[in-house]
């Protein structure tokens, strides 16, 4: 009865829930600026009973928030920051609404709603039903830049959940078991000497050199790591706009990923070396402005079985001709839907989508601060159709789609799922606990270590 009564309070409470989400759409927010979003947010959160912390972990954005006593203690990991430059109207033409402004185009909109719904509907159920179990919503900002969660689970987030559910809005249905690399990013700032370049050069130390000498080094680098190493860069300041001048400060913005932590750490730690050397060699100074890191996400076969077979169960949307038409127009725009067919994802012809794809266990190069909370607690990731077959990640139409029903529909269904999860948490306890073994043996007694060390401040 626990899923019957749940279900139904999300069924009284769509609109509502739907109506935040599109309010989270019209003013998209970007990392750490969410004030909004966790406002929305936590004030339905009040309304709904929950006991609430805004500004949780000391970030004014993050929310911690909790219903229920006892166990199990489950975890939903909300999001709602907006990505830069991708203002978008909802329709099937690139037409932005502010010129170079923010836009949701990673649906986290949807995201961070689809959990509050899940977390309401929840609460209603154990209510009702007077069942034992705690529901924990924790608004996590600052998804796209990887650290909202690690700053968190710094402040000890996490540790009190028997098991965390992550979904995330896409363009096809499936349970996750595919891993996710890890990453550090940093700002390495050089300083030299300016000089003019042609009349004084032997006293200039060129800040720019050191960039360039610490990127070859870096270059070479690539040759002598393991496959899923990614190390990028690009140059924030090239240290001036004139040749004759020696630039006496240039920055060079890195990140460095692989599908574990180990090997990120490791091979960050030799591009330190290649920018001490760089330094050294340009008789320059090097000051390195470490932003943080996240973990691979580490998935739970458990947990991810589980949320195939209640995804399986629950039906998923039903398209509408005018919803199918905007998706087959939006698709006529974009080279990926082809790839996207080629993949397998989807059908010749299928324009949105409507089964459950088998598991997948391929690893994706992208990384999600997801990665630290399922290093420590068991989770459980999943993604629902919220965007046509062919929207390229981080894209004009993930923005337009996020606004449109087609996205609102994929977030309740994936809100139904987690529903549902609950439910067979709740009805076999032995769930949670082959989820805990499973994570002990994965994790093999080693300890989460944030990647984030004490002494850097919240953005
Ligand atoms: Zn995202």
């Amino acid at each position: 009865m626990f899923r019957k009564k749940a279900l139904g309070y999300l069924n009284k409470k769509r609109e509502e829930l739907v109506r935040i989400s599109k309010e989270i759409w019209d003013e998209p927010e970007l990392a750490y600026d969410e004030y909004f979003a966790s406002k929305i947010i936590s004030e339905y959160l009040k309304s709904e009973g929950f006991e609430v912390e805004l500004g949780y972990a000391d970030i004014p954005t993050a929310i911690r928030a909790s219903y229920g006593s006892g166990g199990p203690v489950v975890g939903l990991l909300g999001e709602y920051d907006a990505l830069p430059r991708l203002s978008q109207k909802v329709g099937t033409s690139q037409v932005p609404i502010k010129e170079g402004g923010p836009g949701h185009g990673c649906g986290h909109n949807l995201l961070g709603v689809s959990k509050l719904a899940a977390a309401v509907a929840i609460k209603e159920g154990l209510q009702q039903e007077g069942l034992d179990g705690t529901i924990v919503f924790y608004g996590c900002p600052a998804e796209e830049v990887l650290t909202g969660k690690p700053l968190m689970a710094r402040a000890g987030a996490f540790k009190e959940l028997d098991m965390a559910l992550a979904w995330h809005p896409s363009n096809h249905n499936m349970a996750r078991y595919g891993s996710n690399t890890a990453v550090n990013s940093a700002k390495f700032h050089f300083k030299g000497i300016t000089a003019h370049a042609a009349a004084d050069p032997h006293n200039g130390r060129s800040a720019l050199s050191a960039v360039e000498l610490m990127n070859v080094g870096a270059n070479y680098l690539r040759e002598h790591v393991t496959n899923d190493v990614r190390i990028h860069y690009v140059i924030t300041d090239g240290g001036g706009e004139a040749p004759n001048v020696v630039p006496e400060s240039a920055t060079v913005f890195y990140y460095v990923r692989a599908f574990t932590r180990k090997a990120v750490v490791d091979v960050y730690d030799r591009l330190v070396k290649i920018a001490k050397g760089a330094a050294m060699m340009t008789e320059t100074e090097l000051d390195i402005e470490f932003l943080g890191g996240c973990y691979n996400y580490l998935p739970n076969r458990t947990l991810v079985d589980l949320l195939d077979k209640v995804m399986r169960e629950t039906d998923t949307p039903e398209w509408t001709e005018e919803e199918i038409e905007f998706a087959k127009e939006l698709n006529s725009k974009t080279d990926n839907y082809e790839k996207v067919i080629q993949a397998g994802l989807a059908k010749e012809g299928q324009h949105l989508a409507t089964e459950v794809l088998p598991q997948s266990d391929e690893p994706i190069y992208a990384s999600t601060d997801v990665g630290d909370v399922s290093h420590i607690v068991p989770t459980g990731s999943f993604v629902t159709a919220t965007q046509n077959i062919g929207a390229p990640g981080h894209s004009w139409q993930v923005v337009s789609c996020s606004g449109h029903s087609i996205g609102q529909k994929g977030m309740i269904y994936a809100a139904e799922v987690m529903v549902g999860v609950m439910d067979e948490i709740l009805k076999d306890p032995t769930i949670i606990e082959r989820a805990k073994e499973e994570f002990e043996d994965q994790m093999g007694g080693q300890e989460y270590i944030c990647p984030i060390p004490d002494d850097l401040p919240i953005p």
